[in-house]
């Protein structure tokens, strides 16, 4: 299954830099004093008292800027907590009034958008369940209008970089430059400690595509646990992400939703305090001494595609031979032993059976590509 979903990935015609976002700089509107900047909250607005004994808690932390609560939330089934609604919009303007923290909510649909911009939400969310939908994505810039308020756009829940670029595009192109991509995982078929699987070349890639466009990721939806919230936090940040969206709450042990993976303020604090904060550059001989590694790096990936582009030659060759013996190209026995062969010698040189597996599933794939081309070739 990963393997499919990894060569869906490698098949995304998006290799050119596509620069034409109109991107209002993070630091233009909302300045971030301390590094990383963190949006905080609970998964769900719950009660008066639990936001603002949550917002008070977050607020002395000096990185978080902006606080987060779900109102309207989508569930995957009925009947179970769907949100305060309206009214918690009421409790949202207290927080904003009385902490001084800028203040999102996650909106669905048109009505949810209008009903924010009447309470002076500062930052709207679309979730990953809504971003899939171009509709849905449509109706909320058309009901946004010729307003200009920020948007985070969470990733949708299936691992397509298109349909997460789709959706930042369109709001692009209907005037809002306000705009924040927000990483939150992937939902995913094998077992994994993650709830949603990572799978960070997605961001990367993207960063890659829209280096103005900012980041951010949101530990508690990929981990849906606090154990593997930390390392989750510093991984985002040493991969140049411009900051985090972590779920709080006073109280994660009684919360309505997502309870395992909500952290009390005074954990935030501590997982912050913890994070390591990675220069991109310095002057202190680290700049030399990465120069020096990235050169190396450079050398063997130009081994590397070189002997690829060997291996595919001689694969040629292999084909060209089939052909005028008429053998079938997929050789099953051959093909188990050969991955089995390169797995024990990887697993040898401290590589992993999964990567080994992944990178020969890869190359098996367009070898047979070749064959097959070789197979039709009318000259041969
Ligand atoms: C949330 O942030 O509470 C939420 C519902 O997130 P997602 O859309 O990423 O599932
Ligand atoms: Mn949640």
């Amino acid at each position: 299954m990963e393997i499919d979903i990894l060569a869906k990935l490698n098949s995304l015609p998006l290799p050119q830099m596509a620069s034409t976002l109109n991107i209002t700089p993070l630091a233009e509107w909302l300045p971030a004093q301390s590094v990383p900047l963190i949006i905080a909250g609970p998964c769900s607005a719950e009660t008066e008292e639990q936001v603002m004994e949550t917002a008070f808690g977050l607020a002395s932390i000096p990185q978080v800027k902006v606080f987060r609560a779900g109102i309207w939330k989508p569930r995957t089934r009925p009947g179970a907590f769907e949100g305060v609604g309206t009214k918690g919009l009421k409790w949202l303007q207290k927080v904003r009034e009385q902490t001084g923290l800028l203040v999102t909510v996650e909106v669905a649909h048109p009505k949810h958008v209008q009903e924010a911009l009447d309470h002076g939400i500062d930052i709207l969310w679309i979730g990953a369940r809504t971003v899939v939908n171009p509709f849905s994505v449509q109706e909320i810039g058309e009901a946004i209008g010729n307003r200009e308020i920020p948007v985070m756009i969470k990733n949708p829940l299936n691992p397509d970089l298109k349909t997460w670029l789709g959706a930042i595009e369109r709001l692009n192109r209907m005037g809002q430059t306000k705009l924040i991509a927000v990483h939150r995982g992937f939902s995913f078929f094998n077992r994994s400690p993650y709830r949603n699987a990572p799978m960070w070349e997605i961001p990367i890639e993207l960063k890659r595509l829209y280096p103005e466009l900012p980041i951010l990721v949101d530990p508690s939806h990929i981990c849906g646990n606090r154990e593997l919230l930390h390392s989750t936090m510093q991984k985002a940040l040493d991969l140049e992400m411009n900051g985090l969206m972590v779920e709080a709450h006073c109280n994660p042990s009684r919360a309505l939703t997502d309870k395992n993976q909500q952290v009390t303020p005074a954990q935030l604090q501590e997982f912050v305090d913890k994070l390591i904060i990675r220069q991109e550059s310095d002057n202190s001989g680290f700049s030399s001494k990465l120069e020096e590694l990235r050169s190396e790096i450079d050398k063997l990936d130009e081994e590397l595609i070189d002997i690829l582009a060997r291996r595919m030659n001689v694969i040629e060759e292999i084909g060209l031979y089939k052909k005028l013996n008429k053998i079938t190209i997929l050789q099953l026995k051959r093909w188990s032993q050969l991955t089995q062969d390169r797995i024990e010698n990887g697993i040898r040189l401290g590589l992993s059976r999964e990567f080994i597996l992944k990178l020969l599933e890869d190359v098996h794939e367009e070898g047979i590509q070749r064959q097959i081309d070789v197979m039709n070739r009318e000259d041969s």
